[in-house]
């Protein structure tokens, strides 16, 4: 049987999400076997590639890189999860939409300026700061979501119960235990 070809990719997170994964522990050797991890913040892949199978996306829609990434990553790939509340509802880094639709600069000035205890000036260079979209979005604004994995982050054991489901083929559903916090 072919390997799935597996991803992961980090948009606006705190990374814990992968943390999370990485929990996964023993569970990540046992998968090893049926899967290619094709591209992923742990492994060094440069470019998203064509045909994947499954990708986790962590974080929400932050700025202009996240939603180039986004739509690129759902034109090659089969099945995306909303991996996390960050991507699912937009979560923490969606708290500075409160600050209204001006809220990019806003959030600039606030870091770079108000914050800075030496040299204030915001980065302009191209490639340091990339342009902060007017509003924070969750993945499922911007592109179709297959399946959603909440939690903050999501529990190691609800994360193999998915990967589990899918890699038997069939329909993810989480349920009972599997939805349990704690
Ligand atoms: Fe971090 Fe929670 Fe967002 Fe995951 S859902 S990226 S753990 S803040």
């Amino acid at each position: 049987m072919d390997r799935l070809k597996f991803a992961t990719v980090w948009l606006g997170g705190c990374a814990g999400c992968h943390m999370s994964f990485m929990d996964l522990d023993e569970f990540l050797i046992d998968i090893a076997d049926h899967i290619e991890l094709v591209y992923s913040p742990v492994i060094d892949v440069k470019e998203y590639p064509h045909g994947v199978d499954v990708c986790l996306i962590e974080g929400a829609v932050c700025n202009e890189d996240n939603l180039e990434i986004l739509h690129k990553i759902r034109r090659r790939t089969r099945v995306l999860v909303a991996f996390g509340d960050c991507a699912i509802t937009g979560n923490v880094p969606a708290i500075r939409n409160q600050l209204g639709l001006k809220n990019g600069e806003s959030v600039l000035q606030r870091a770079y300026l108000e914050g800075a205890q030496s040299n204030p000036g915001i980065p302009r260079e191209p490639g340091i700061v990339p342009a902060l979209l007017p509003r924070v979005m969750p993945v499922q604004e911007a592109v179709h979501i297959e399946y959603y994995l909440p939690g903050c982050p999501p529990p190691a054991d609800r994360i193999k119960a998915v990967l589990a489901q899918l890699l038997a083929g069939t329909e993810p559903r989480l349920t009972g235990a599997q939805l349990k916090f704690g």
